[in-house]
């Protein structure tokens, strides 16, 4: 999980509300890296540390425990290759 700045509502005179800063889980943060390279277009302008306060996933509404039980899961596998 991290905190990042994403594309809003542009049309908004709030820059709040034009970059707003939303939560997003490693994979949605992954998803927008295939976007960048499909389009040339990136919808995370900044990344920065999780913070709670945030709560889950903007895009997905992963939340944090989520995501920890997830890797917990993917390094257990990792165990048995
Ligand atoms: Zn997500």
């Amino acid at each position: 999980m991290k905190i990042c700045s994403v594309e809003g509502d542009l049309s908004s005179d709030s820059g709040a509300e034009q970059y707003p800063d939303v939560s997003l889980c490693d994979s949605c943060i992954a998803k927008d890296g295939r976007y960048y390279d499909t389009y040339g277009m990136s919808r995370i302008f900044q990344v920065e540390a999780y913070d709670p306060a945030y709560g889950s996933c903007e895009w997905c509404n992963k939340t944090a425990q989520q995501e920890a039980d997830e890797k917990a899961e993917d390094d257990g596998w990792a165990l048995y290759e």
